[in-house]
């Protein structure tokens, strides 16, 4: 495997891999030297044209804790603001030879693209609304640690599905893994047809109490040209998780960054049912695993010291 732009550029066998690969990873992480010399003498580029947090400085502290040299390039204070573009930008990049190449973009396909322009290994963080498989493989790696196995799980995954890529992730990779998968949101912002990703699609939450997992998805506000809905608030009203909407034994996940009052009601968001931190701290040691699985490679032995 050269890239990672999609979760359908990976089997069962090869999500079970980088998981079991992250594992020995997040071990390292309880040391106290958490660096291992796998990506010694090597380059990663981290490319950002859209904003980040968790998924910027999680690629970064991968990468270094590979002991792969970094550079991390924004597009505001770079030369993509004054006009650069991508192809340009990484023609220049290329001049340091980078092992691998990480990249977000407002645009679908901006991944796919310039896994066409360059020898580095392309890793996609977020293209548009198209797909985040970094994002997916850590909710998995998350829900496999607490349930064991997804095999036979229901997951309803709850919002804003239309402009979320994290969606469009999550619903392949929970599949692959056994899970069923049923998307909940306000009609307008359910893409039609999504049926043929192999999930069901309701627009309430009557039988929310069927799901085992509730992921609730982010209202993407920047990717909305028109209003998909009458207000936020009538949003909140019909669609918001509190703890009140959630039965004994659901668990509950977000990707971040968290509307507070909007998808989620506060209460939600720090109650014992909540994954959120546990998905944050798993960015890191399945980040590593992906790089490592691309640029050593799937038959290395499982743990690199
Ligand atoms: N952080 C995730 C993403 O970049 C989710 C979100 O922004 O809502 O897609």
């Amino acid at each position: 495997m050269n890239h990672l732009i999609s979760i359908e550029d990976l089997d069962r066998a090869a999500i079970e891999r980088i998981l079991d690969r992250a594992e020995s990873f997040a071990e390292i992480a309880g040391r106290e030297i958490k660096k291992v010399p796998a990506l010694r003498g090597r380059t990663v580029v981290n490319l950002f044209y859209e904003s980040s947090t968790r998924t910027s400085s999680s690629f970064e502290l991968a990468a270094k804790r590979l002991s792969a040299d970094v550079v991390s390039v924004r597009s505001t204070g770079s030369s993509v603001e004054k006009g650069e573009s991508l192809r340009d930008t990484v023609q220049t990049l290329s001049a340091y030879e980078p092992a691998a190449i990480v990249i977000r973009s407002p645009h679908a396909g901006a991944a796919r693209l310039l896994a066409g322009w360059t020898d580095a290994s392309v890793v996609n963080a977020g293209d548009g609304k198209h797909e985040h498989p970094t994002q997916a493989l850590l909710d998995v790696f998350t829900l496999r640690r607490r349930l064991g196995r997804l095999d036979g799980a229901s997951i309803w995954i709850v919002g804003d599905v239309l402009h979320s890529r994290v969606a469009r992730s999550n619903i392949l990779a929970f599949q692959r893994m056994g899970a069923k998968v049923t998307v909940c949101g306000p009609p307008t912002l359910l893409p039609r047809g999504i049926e043929a990703l192999g999930c069901a699609a309701t627009p309430t939450l009557e039988r929310l109490g069927e799901a085992d997992v509730v992921y609730v998805l982010r209202m993407q506000r920047e990717r909305m040209q028109e209003a998909f809905i009458p207000s936020l608030r009538e949003y909140a009203e019909r669609y918001q998780i509190g703890v009140g909407r959630l039965r004994t034994g659901q668990l509950l996940m977000h990707p971040g960054p968290v509307n507070r009052g909007v998808e989620l009601s506060a209460d939600a968001i720090d109650s014992p049912v909540s994954l959120i931190g546990e998905q944050v701290r798993a960015g890191v040691a399945v980040r590593m695993a992906v790089l490592y699985e691309l640029l050593v490679g799937a038959a290395a032995p499982a743990v690199a010291a």
